[in-house]
């Protein structure tokens, strides 16, 4: 079974697009995502179309603001602060990466917790691994719902996660461990990867590198969820971390790359900037 990320956002975002119908009724306007862009890094630049886009989809306002890029830090820093105050944003979105002058770290924590709309501000980070109430960060979140989507139990599976990084490996561990898989956090320092990923029922594969993983590496009727984007070295096309051609066969359960993860994570965007806006509006 192929897991169509883009088919489940597809469905989602028109329930949400249904909803967000009735806020002017309801709230007197809908909700206002700011996506700030710093520079023209061309990957950047289609990921914040992207965004537009959904949000032109679901009903959201959507405000890219485009930053050369040599703006300060300190001008940055200062344009959150302005968007912090505007009672009219509900959600803040700073393109990452940004140039090597500004420090990320401080920008994601200038944003204010209740309008940071990635989850990863640290508020929200240390609210996730505490197990309180949180804006979950966009690609986990997303995986989880196409887990259950395709009625995928965790529950008391052994899950093994490819990768620990702040936005995908670290926290994608930590709601699987809250639905009560058995995690492994593997990484580049891990050793006999291919034995510890065998044991998988649910491979999650957050790398960057293209089709890393191949067939031996997974076991028959694993579930296996491909969250890198890259380009294959070969055809030049769009590939996942996961040899797809080869594992598909043998898993119950993949996602594609086009077409998988990738247009779960942008629909998890949108639910998180309309949670923020009712959030605010509850306050
Ligand atoms: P990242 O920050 O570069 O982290 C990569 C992780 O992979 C690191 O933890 C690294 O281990 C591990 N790794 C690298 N080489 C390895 C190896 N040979 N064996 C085992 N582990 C290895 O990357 P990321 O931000 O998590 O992104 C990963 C991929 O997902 C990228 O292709 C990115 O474009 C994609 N992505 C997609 C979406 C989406 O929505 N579809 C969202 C976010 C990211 P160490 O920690 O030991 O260095």
């Amino acid at each position: 079974m192929i897991i169509s990320g883009k088919e489940l956002s597809a469905q989602l975002k028109a329930e949400m697009a249904e909803k967000v119908k009735g806020f002017p009724a309801l709230y007197g306007r809908v909700p206002h995502l700011v996506v700030i862009l710093v520079g023209e890094d061309p990957g950047s630049v289609s990921y914040v179309k992207g965004k537009a886009k959904a949000s032109a989809e679901v009903g959201i306002r959507n405000t890219t603001i485009r930053k050369p890029d040599t703006i300060s830090e300190q001008e940055l820093l200062e344009l959150i602060a302005q968007l912090n105050a505007d009672d009219e944003v509900d959600g803040i979105l700073v393109q990452l990466p940004l140039p090597k002058h500004i420090d990320e770290d401080k920008v994601i924590a200038a944003i204010d917790k209740a309008k940071d709309v990635d989850g990863f501000h640290p508020l929200n980070v240390a609210a996730l691994w505490q197990k309180q109430p949180c804006t979950l960060p966009c690609t986990p979140k997303g995986i989880i719902k196409m887990l259950k989507a395709a009625g995928v139990t965790i529950e008391g599976k052994r899950a093994v996660v490819i990768g620990r990084s702040n936005i995908v490996g670290l926290p994608v561990s930590k709601l699987l461990l809250d639905e009560n898989a058995t995690v492994t956090i593997t990484h580049s320092r891990t050793r006999n990867l291919a034995e510890v990923t065998r044991q998988a029922e649910i491979l999650v594969v957050a790398i960057g590198r293209p089709k890393f993983v191949t067939a031996d590496m997974v076991a028959d009727g694993a579930v296996v969820i491909d969250v890198g984007v890259n380009r294959d070295p070969e055809t030049g096309k769009l590939c996942g971390d996961v040899d797809f051609a080869a594992i598909e066969p043998k898993a119950s359960v993949i996602t594609p790359v086009p077409g998988g993860v990738g247009p779960m994570t942008i629909c998890c965007l949108m639910e998180n900037t309309i949670e923020c806006f009712l959030r605010r509006r509850a306050k």
